[in-house]
């Protein structure tokens, strides 16, 4: 069989930094697991423009059609910001999620114990949190027509359109079921059924697609009521899934239930391909960060935490996950800390590159 093929889209900013201790970690697997993985890399966002004129050059595109899995660090930056609009960075990343059909995105609220005291929350409501948002990326109220500013007697009228079809709804239930099995084995869907009829279909549609699944245990909540349960005591969650509105909403909240945007990873998935394996491109949460760019003072956790992803979800290796993640976990208890992650008096913060050695470290103390 094949090697697993990942493509590296380092991207701008702090992007190249944090992707390069995600090499060490892919290195690491090679030497230590002797888990090889085809790696190639290639050029988005304003490395690109400033190589090709283009966000994304077609030819990059196309390689991102074929691998396993894409791995990005982050677009975008000042210099760009005079760009027109049809060229800038973020065009060639919303490209990429566009024409790979990406409609599952999974962002994780996961709290590391050491970070507890991070959280605007009490201790104990987020310690040893773990839980996933599926949130719908393609459809819904940000894509539907009609829509627009309209002149209608003597005012403007803006007009959005929430409009779900049932095989939308079905395939990224479909994704969160199938991630469901993966961990608890507990989905709860949220919508507002009792107020929009977008909200009853997916119920529906949900509750059908359940049946494929009957290990999984299926709740339902208003979305509303979800996101005070989720203020409330999350830990009560384990697999979420919900619509684009309300996802792009309910997903920030929780991640930041964890602490520092340099922690967050992401996923985001599309259809199954020939090898079974979902279209995917995983990309921590935060952006290029040009305040701290080129200085090593980047964390690349979350970088590195969206390669974990990239573990579980493209190529089923969830025990190796687990123990990237638990790496990840033991440096932090030890309180190695880059700059961003700083709290405690006297503790002086490592560079981006002493956070991927002392992450390999833990790696090799793990075997
Ligand atoms: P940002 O996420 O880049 O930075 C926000 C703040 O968080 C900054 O103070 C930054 O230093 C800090 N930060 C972010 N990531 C960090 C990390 N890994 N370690 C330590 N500190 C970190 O958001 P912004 O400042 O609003 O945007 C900067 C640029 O990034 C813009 O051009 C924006 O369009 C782009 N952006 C890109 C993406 C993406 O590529 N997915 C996402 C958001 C923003």
């Amino acid at each position: 069989m094949s090697n697993p093929s990942i493509l590296i889209l380092p991207g701008d900013g702090i992007g190249p930094e944090v992707m390069a201790e995600v090499r060490k970690v892919i290195g690491w697997y090679g030497d230590k697991r002797d888990i090889q993985f085809d790696v190639s890399e290639d050029l988005v966002g304003g490395a690109a423009y400033d190589a090709h004129g283009t966000p994304l050059h077609d030819d990059t595109m196309a390689k991102a059609q074929e691998v396993d899995a894409v791995l990005l660090g982050a677009v975008g930056g000042p210099k760009y910001d005079v760009l027109d609009f049809s060229v800038k960075p973020e065009r060639g990343l919303l490209r990429l999620r566009k024409e790979m059909d990406l409609y599952a995105n999974l962002r994780p609220a996961q709290c590391f114990d050491a970070l507890a005291d991070f959280s605007s929350l009490k201790k104990d409501v987020v310690a040893g949190l773990d839980i996933m948002i599926v949130r719908e990326l393609t459809s819904g109220i940000y894509f539907g027509e009609p829509r627009g500013i309209i002149e209608e007697g003597n005012e403007r009228v803006g007009i959005n359109t929430q409009r779900y079809t049932e095989s939308e709804i079905d395939r990224v239930a479909r994704s969160a079921f199938e991630l469901a099995m993966k961990r608890d084995k507990k989905l709860c869907s949220m919508e507002k059924a009792n107020v929009m009829e977008s909200g009853i279909l997916w119920r529906e549609v949900v509750t059908e697609v359940g049946k494929d699944y009957p290990e999984v245990e299926l709740s339902h909540m208003y979305a509303d009521a979800g996101a005070m349960q989720l203020c409330r005591w999350p830990k009560q969650f384990d697999v979420i899934v919900t619509d684009n509105l309300f996802g792009d909403l309910l997903s920030d909240a929780a991640a930041m239930l964890t602490g520092s945007l340099g922690m967050l990873p992401s996923a985001s998935l599309g259809k199954p391909m020939a090898n079974g394996r979902p279209k995917a491109l995983y990309e921590p949460v935060h952006g290029s960060a040009p305040d701290i760019a080129g200085q090593g003072k980047a964390n690349p956790i979350a970088c590195i935490l969206s390669f974990a992803m990239a573990l579980r979800y493209s190529f089923d290796m969830g025990a190796e996950a687990d123990r990237l993640e638990a790496a990840v976990e033991k440096v932090l208890a030890d309180g190695v800390r880059t700059a961003d992650l700083l709290g405690e008096e006297g503790v002086d913060p490592v560079s981006t590159s002493e956070m991927g050695d002392a992450i390999v470290a833990a790696l090799d103390a793990s075997l």
